[in-house]
């Protein structure tokens, strides 16, 4: 082929996934265009003028797009919008900034998945590399762009969280090392409310292994289970576990954190760890088997889990007030975290739920909500659905739009001893920014309360 044509790239969205992607694009010598819907941050705006790429803002110009020969596409972007649509019936290539950026890059790379925990078991696996002196990199649906490190960094590791959105658009994405710590539904509005594509989403994470890679995956979640069983995958399996103890592969015995790799045994005492719950058991066990097969000591594994802390508004504790503890789980933004969520707790919880809802089934938490929850209180726009569902189970119901009334009815609902869990199973667009920014706001709503005492 030709190399004096210089092959055209376009790229859909331009945040911080999109910026890096036209940086390293640009870096290897296409000729760029960015192009995104809404308005690009200033911070970005800089930095493309100060690269010299082309962009515009406020629209996707449909012949420029599709005279491109490559598209890198924002997660965020539907594959069923007509753009996209249109682009593919030309037959031009569409895929994921994480795609994009692993043609470019010889490092190792250990891709996180699940429908949750991933942001927690990615940031300890990222922590017990780094802190056993490991030349590692984070990104992926986290922190700073894939492609711009590739662009202007040399790792030996990258740890990636990758969410489905990206998994969408690979092609060659080779992780040596995939987690998949479970499948639950998630996101059923981009995918026809077809449980099914999710799930094949998902396993596209191992597409690409060979039997010189690893998948590390949760052998409890019944649906992975079925799935292995369906499919010939070629890649060496390291199973953990809650349920089982596995002579191979890594479990919880009691409080105790087991991992039986080939290359030794690795054991920790739960209770000690900062990370709580049994989700909570279940990233560390990810984690310690990655660390593992990159050849980490169990001292440095040890060290590095007790030295973690996690990420705000996943079960993080706001404050403890006449008794009650204030629990902020925003980042819960579908059904199955917050079945992990009421799981985690021993007492009565007044849970704050509602937001979006992208195809929620409650069933998975109907038995727990009745034996945990003594209130329920909806903050939503739309609060039908939930509080339909849970009509009769919970004893008590409370509607509001406002995070700071929903506190005060929550305060006025529980007795020392209660929980206050804010873990809404839904997106927070309908009267937040974000999930941080509907977290930040329930914390500040809990740190206006006094004590009635
Ligand atoms: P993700 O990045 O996949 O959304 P996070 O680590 O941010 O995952 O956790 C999101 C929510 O899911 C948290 O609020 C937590 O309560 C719950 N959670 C975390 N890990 C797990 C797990 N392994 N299984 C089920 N739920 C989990």
């Amino acid at each position: 082929k030709s190399s004096l044509v210089q092959k055209k790239v376009v790229i859909l969205g331009g945040g911080e996934s999109g910026t890096g992607a036209a940086i390293l694009a640009k870096s290897k010598g296409f000729d760029v265009f960015l192009s995104d819907r809404g308005q690009l941050n200033q911070k970005y705006i800089d930095i493309l003028h100060r690269e010299n790429i082309p962009f515009e803002q406020g629209i996707h110009s449909e012949s420029r797009v599709l005279e491109s020969d490559l598209i890198i596409k924002s997660p965020g972007i539907p594959d069923t919008v007509p753009l996209i649509i249109a682009v593919k019936e030309k037959g031009i290539p569409v895929i994921s900034e994480i795609e994009f950026a692993s043609r470019y890059t010889s490092a190792k790379l250990i891709a996180i998945t699940g429908s949750n925990g991933k942001t927690t078991t990615t940031l300890l696996t990222y922590h017990l590399l780094k802190n056993a002196g490991l030349n590692v990199g984070l990104a992926g649906n986290i922190g700073d762009s894939f492609a711009w490190q590739v662009a202007e960094k040399q790792f030996d590791y990258y740890v990636l969280e990758i969410s489905s959105f990206q998994l969408d658009n690979i092609e060659d994405f080779h992780p040596q090392i995939a987690v998949l710590l479970n499948i639950t539904p998630d996101h059923l509005d981009r995918y026809g409310y077809n449980f099914q594509n999710y799930i094949d989403s998902k396993f596209n994470i191992v597409r690409n292994q060979t039997t010189a890679d690893h998948l590390i995956y949760f052998e409890d979640s019944e649906v992975i289970a079925a799935e292995l069983s369906k499919r010939n995958i070629d890649s060496q399996k390291i199973k953990i576990s809650l349920a089982n103890k596995l002579s191979e592969g890594a479990y919880l015995d009691e409080q105790k954190l087991i991992s039986n790799a080939a290359n030794g045994t690795f054991e920790q005492n739960f209770e000690e760890l900062p990370i709580k719950g049994p989700h909570n058991a279940i990233n560390a066990l990810a984690a310690i088997s990655v660390a593992q097969l990159l050849g980490v000591s169990s001292e440095k594994i040890s060290e590095g889990l007790k030295s973690f802390t996690n990420a705000p508004h996943r079960l993080e504790e706001v404050e403890v007030i006449d008794g009650v503890t204030y629990i902020n789980d925003s980042k819960a933004t579908n059904v199955d975290s917050v079945f992990y969520a009421l799981g985690s707790f021993e007492r009565p919880i007044v849970l704050i739920a509602g937001g979006v809802d992208k195809g929620n089934d409650y069933s998975q938490i109907e038995a727990l909500v009745r034996n945990k929850v003594k209130a329920l209180i909806v903050l939503s726009k739309d609060s039908d659905k939930l509080e339909s569902y849970f009509f009769g189970i919970v004893p008590q119901i409370y509607i509001t739009q406002d995070v700071q009334d929903a506190v005060n009815k929550a305060q006025e609902w529980s007795i020392a001893g209660d929980i206050v869990l804010l873990s809404p199973a839904c997106a927070s667009f309908d009267l937040f920014k974000n999930y941080e920014d509907r977290g930040e706001k329930f914390k500040a709503a809990v740190r206006n309360l006094t004590s009635q005492k």
